[in-house]
């Protein structure tokens, strides 16, 4: 009887979990009016020539279930374009899966790999739907701060850290490079370290490859796909949202040798099942006829990198230009020591200009005095933002 008189109870599962922070600061920067520079979007359209191919399938029976893995048209652009690209030859079929955004390929990557009590190293600052991903799956996640060179404002890998890190409980390694919010990059040596550290150990890898293609100063990126060793444990998982300005279709993709790639799909067709079918051809029929799209990327991502930088030099803030993503960092120690998430909400409604603390990122803020600015807007916005900015 007293089971009968018993009240539903929402024992969470996530009880400390807040809202996204860019959730928050895009809502905050909509009321207030504020320039959003804060949540990671472009202020501009994708290309005319893909809408137009997206509205056609929209209009020419394109309208039903995909294929669970994707589109073969789209799988197999994706593999062209990772032989192209990365030097690497992926199996169409098996090892390639058009996913919902790069969330759900990361969130159904962590679910397919990790068990109750398995470790997961995140580099911090960690992007923030890792960690709530691998707490749902019952593991456990240890964090390593990249190491800050406070006077250069260079974030690195402390490769000797993750190594330390890593204990027989440990699953998986995520890394995001190109990453966000700092804009490092990985070197060949730096695949070649991670090699070396992961060898003999039963530990797989997810790298979110997300900024792929905006890399800058003539940069190539090193995908974890190009090194022999690594792609026998790799998840990469990327998205097609910052590639063709489309951040709000949800297009994105995980590429996997083929028994990861199976566990992944185990996860993906009970997640998801499949992706928007006219997004996908219209996506595949786009970059079939522009093979080129992804190498004006970088020259058009560096023009605004360098007016946004341009345009503060003469601000109080200090930085070095960002060498990849769409994202500055700027340091402002010699305006005030306010902590960053209430600077960035007071400036998002005092100065209106919206902004990303780093120090959500990290499990113990090391940071500093440090936000982050979205520059992939449209050339008046960013000078009608610099200019709020330089009367700080
Ligand atoms: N990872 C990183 C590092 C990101 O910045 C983002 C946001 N764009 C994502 C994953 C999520 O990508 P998507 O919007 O395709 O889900
Ligand atoms: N990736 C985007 C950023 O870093 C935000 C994505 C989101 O809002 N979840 O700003």
């Amino acid at each position: 009887l007293d089971s009968l008189q018993m009240k539903p109870s929402i024992d969470s599962k996530l009880p400390d979990l807040d809202t996204s922070i860019f959730a928050v600061m895009s809502h905050l920067a909509h009321t207030t009016g504020a320039l959003n520079l804060a949540q990671g979007f472009p202020s501009f359209d994708p290309p005319q020539a893909l809408t137009e191919r997206v509205h056609h399938h929209l209009t020419h029976g394109g309208n039903q279930y995909a294929p669970m893995p994707g589109v073969s048209g789209l799988r197999r652009i994706i593999a062209e374009k990772t032989r192209r690209l990365q030097h690497r030859d992926i199996n169409v079929d098996t090892e390639v899966t058009v996913c919902t955004g790069a969330t759900e390929g990361l969130f159904s990557a962590i679910q397919a790999v990790v068990r109750p009590g398995d470790e997961v190293i995140l580099v911090d600052p960690a992007y923030d739907s890792y960690e709530p991903a691998v707490r749902l799956a019952g593991g456990v996640a240890r964090h390593v701060p990249l190491k800050l060179v406070d006077d250069t404002h260079d974030f690195t890998v402390d490769w000797q850290r993750l190594q330390d890190t890593m204990t027989a409980a440990t699953r998986l390694i995520i890394l995001n490079f190109p990453h966000n919010p700092t804009g490092t990059i990985l070197s060949a040596v730096d695949l070649d370290t991670l090699a070396d550290i992961v060898r003999g150990s039963g530990c797989l890898l997810l790298s979110d490859e997300v900024y792929e293609h905006i890399i800058f100063d003539g940069q190539a990126h090193m995908s974890l796909l190009r090194h022999d060793e690594l792609w026998e444990r790799s998840l990469v998982v990327s998205s097609f949202g910052k590639t063709l300005h489309a951040t709000g279709w949800k297009l994105g993709y995980c590429i996997a040798p083929e028994p990861l790639s199976a566990e992944f799909r185990k996860v993906h067709q009970f997640t998801t099942f499949s992706v928007s079918t006219p997004m996908q051809l219209g996506v595949a029929d786009f970059l079939q006829s522009h093979p080129d799209y992804y190498d004006q990327l970088p020259a058009f991502y560096e023009q605004k990198r360098d007016l946004f930088c341009e345009l503060l030099a003469d601000s109080r803030f200090r930085f070095k230009p960002a060498q990849s993503t769409f994202f500055q960092v700027l340091d402002y120690g010699e305006i005030t020591d306010e902590d960053d998430l209430s600077l960035a909400k007071r400036w998002t409604r005092e100065a209106g200009v919206g902004s990303i603390p780093l120090s959500v990122f990290c499990e113990q803020a090391f940071t500093g005095s440090r936000l982050r600015f979205c520059f992939a807007k449209d050339d008046a916005t960013l000078e009608q933002a610099a200019d709020k900015l330089c009367r700080l």
